[in-house]
């Protein structure tokens, strides 16, 4: 099932009087309309030049029209919805569930520093999950720390909605950036020292068996009672892994009981535009959900310079807008933080100061947003 497009024909029909030139700017050239964002092309071709005595009398114009809009995209199955609380720990380290690779896709562009991969595991409807969580991986072989054990768990936020990749509860997706060493004297790759999970998962192929544990976590749960409150994403490289599940949630399914109507505004630090991820979906949002979703990027390598004159980094972005952002958590708005820790104290040093600026104390602020659970972290 793919993400389409529906057409709907309609039949439109303007007062235009006796005014040609209006008819003219109503109907341009190409026969084409535009009301508010959304434009409509006439299926038959418009001949605003009619000498006929009968139409020109009727001072009205009728044509025949076709929009093209998004329809969202069925879910199934629907019980997904019911519980009330989220799954937790469904299967454990010594007992975790073997799930398969469905697919391993690299997520990024020829020049991202790095590699990070799209992988859709299918775990036929037995690890249930919902968006914001994370799965646990084990990845095979023996834990060189000790020895005839098995390798630690390593966690990965799902980035798909609790429906899947395909719409069906039946997969779950990851975001993996694949860990490599370099050794800081040479500047050379040291493949024995590489990341082992990571590289294990980027590595795979459709098919391949992996232990699974999970899901677990709780604090990047979308609060989902109020279907038209603010969210701010704030996300460094593979920390969006949890707004892609929320933004499907949002703009591309068709989820009965959830029709967002707020503002989600995801602002993603990168190095460069070829590591940009997910860039098609979220731009489509963009074009179709205008008035909810906003959309802002940090690409720190390429060029664009802070106020300061350094790098474009998130947290200088979220300066540039900080007033807003202030405004939206004084009025309730959640703020999601996820990706790598490096990445909190040069937000917490911006927000800081901010806040000092305006006369406020962080402290006071920050102990308040968590209280009323505005306040959400999960770095790694
Ligand atoms: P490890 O084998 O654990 O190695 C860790 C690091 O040490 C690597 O960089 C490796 O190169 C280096 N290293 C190895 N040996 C040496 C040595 N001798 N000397 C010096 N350095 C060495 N990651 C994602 O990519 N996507 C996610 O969505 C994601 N979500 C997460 C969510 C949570 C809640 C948490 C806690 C973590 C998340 N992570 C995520 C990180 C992930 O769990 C792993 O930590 C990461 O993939 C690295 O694991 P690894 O097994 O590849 O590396």
């Amino acid at each position: 099932m793919s993400h389409s497009a529906v057409s709907q024909a309609a039949s439109l029909s303007v007062s235009t009087g006796n005014d040609r030139s209006l008819r003219r700017s109503i109907f341009k050239q190409n026969n084409s309309i535009s009301f508010n964002s959304k434009s409509w092309a006439s299926s038959l071709a418009l001949n605003q030049r009619t000498t006929s005595i009968r139409e020109a009398k009727r001072y009205t114009i009728c044509m025949s029209v076709q929009q093209t809009s998004s329809s969202k995209v069925s879910v199934f199955p629907l019980e997904l919805e019911d519980p009330k609380d989220p799954p937790l720990n469904l299967y454990k380290p010594k007992d975790s569930y073997t799930a398969k690779i469905v697919s391993v896709e690299r997520a990024v562009g020829p020049n991202a520093p790095g590699e990070t991969c799209h992988i859709v595991i299918d775990h036929d409807g037995n690890l249930p999950y919902w968006e914001g969580q994370s799965y646990g991986v084990i990845p095979p072989g023996e834990n060189p720390k000790k020895p005839g054990a098995p390798h630690n768990v390593r966690l990965y936020s799902i980035a798909s909605t609790r429906y899947g990749d395909f719409f069906d509860g039946k997969t779950a997706s990851l975001c993996v950036r694949r860990a490599v060493y370099y050794d800081p004297e040479t500047g050379k790759e040291d493949p024995s020292k590489n990341g082992i999970c990571s590289n294990f998962l980027c590595d795979s192929k459709p098919g391949d068996k992996i232990q699974i544990t999970g899901p677990s976590g709780k604090v990047m749960l979308l609060p989902e009672n109020d279907p038209n409150a603010t969210h701010i994403m704030i996300a460094t490289g593979t920390g969006v892994a949890p707004y892609r599940g929320y933004l499907r949630r949002m703009f591309m399914e068709n989820v009965p009981n959830f029709k967002f109507g707020g503002l989600a505004w995801l602002f993603l630090g990168v190095a460069n535009t070829d590591s940009l991820l997910y860039d098609d979906e979220f731009t489509k949002y963009l074009k179709d959900h205008p008035e909810n979703f906003r959309f802002d990027k940090a690409l720190s390598r390429e060029g664009e310079k802070n106020k300061r004159g350094g790098k474009m980094y998130v947290q200088d972005k979220i300066e540039d807008y900080s007033d807003e952002i202030f405004k939206l958590l004084d009025n309730g708005a959640h703020i999601y933080f996820c990706g790598l820790k490096g990445m909190m104290p040069g937000i917490q040093d911006t927000l800081k100061r901010v806040a000092e600026e305006r006369g406020e104390s962080w402290d006071l602020k920050l102990s308040q947003l968590r209280k009323n659970k505005q306040w959400h972290v999960e770095v790694y």
